[in-house]
């Protein structure tokens, strides 16, 4: 009997190329790197990654090109299981980033798009229904996330990481949107009409986005937490899930670990207040490790 997908992920993979060097080049200088590794990434795979290792039955739904990288950028999603039927293998390179980081761990990182360009309207809509939860990010064309909003059939999880312009309906679909405090802000802002970025704080601002028309919004803030506000009949309710008390060596990824992993939870029909809990417990054991997939928990056992 076919297992029935309870989240779907549409968005973006990628092959990071990160060099580590002891300081990062000044524009027209070349600097001696110690050392690189290829990993895979990309918003979209790292949150399927998560909502996998987080117990989900999980399909990411994707393009990739037809170079070396291509098996990289999906290698750990086939491992854990997740569906990869609907991956597009276009004619082309897989998405790529380059990053550079020193020996203070301040990076600098180019994006080349690549495959994930490929994942518009028509590709999007080509994939047909999506099933379960579903959730998006904001590293595939606009046109294709509106087809996903467009053919979701359950709830839908936005991560509008990098913010990019949606009409209020499309946007007003998420239950919820999850963004971290900076993304929150120009969100707000694209909602209001206004190209000044509040400086309110973030109970303030989620109150706002519901006002906007949000039914619910998780503002993730990094070791303090995350906000979770609920639209209400005439406030919202808004409740703070606590960070895990841990010593973090690398945060890459913190924030699609816990999108994932709540998204996973949500699929089971918790609460959105106990996903969250779950999903920053999730995202804390991430922290701890190096790397963004390479860090998620591979077992639940401490969550
Ligand atoms: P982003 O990388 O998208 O900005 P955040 O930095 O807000 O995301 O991190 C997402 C989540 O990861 C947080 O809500 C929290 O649950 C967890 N997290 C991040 N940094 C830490 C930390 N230093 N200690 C414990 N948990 C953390």
């Amino acid at each position: 009997m076919a297992t029935t997908t309870q989240v779907t992920i549409v968005g973006s993979s990628n092959v990071d190329i990160t060099a580590m060097m002891r300081r990062l080049p000044s524009p027209g200088e070349t600097v001696l790197a110690d050392s690189y590794r290829l990993t895979p990434g990309g918003k979209g795979a790292n949150q399927a990654l998560a909502a996998a290792l987080a117990g989900a039955t999980t399909e990411f739904i994707g393009a990739v090109g037809n170079d070396s990288h291509a098996e990289i950028a999906l290698g750990q999603l086939a491992e854990a299981g997740v569906v990869l039927d609907r991956v597009k293998h276009i004619d082309g390179a897989t998405g790529v980033a380059i990053i550079s980081v020193d020996a203070q761990a301040e990076n600098s990182i180019a994006v080349i798009s690549g495959a994930n360009s490929a994942m518009d309207e028509v590709a999007v809509r080509a994939a047909g229904a999506l099933a379960g939860v579903l959730v998006l990010q904001g590293e595939i064309p606009a046109s294709g996330i509106r087809a996903a909003i467009d053919a979701a059939t359950g709830p839908i999880v936005l991560n509008l990481a990098p913010v990019i312009e949606l009409d209020r309906d499309y946007l007003c679909r998420a239950n919820p949107l999850v963004v971290n405090e900076h993304e929150a802000a120009l969100i707000l802002a694209q909602l209001e009409g206004t190209a000044e970025l509040s400086t309110d704080p973030e109970a303030v601002i989620a109150q706002r986005l519901c006002d906007q028309g949000l039914e619910s919004v998780v503002i993730t803030m990094g070791g303090d937490g995350a906000l979770v506000a609920q639209r209400g009949e005439d406030s919202a309710s808004i409740t703070t899930v606590a960070a895990s008390k841990v010593t973090a060596v690398d945060t890459t990824g913190a924030g699609d670990a816990f999108t994932g992993a709540l998204a996973a939870r949500l699929a089971i029909g918790e609460t959105l207040i106990d996903a969250a809990g779950f999903a920053s417990r999730f995202a804390a054991l991430s922290v701890q490790g190096h790397g963004a997939q390479a860090s998620y928990p591979r077992s639940l056992e401490n969550l």
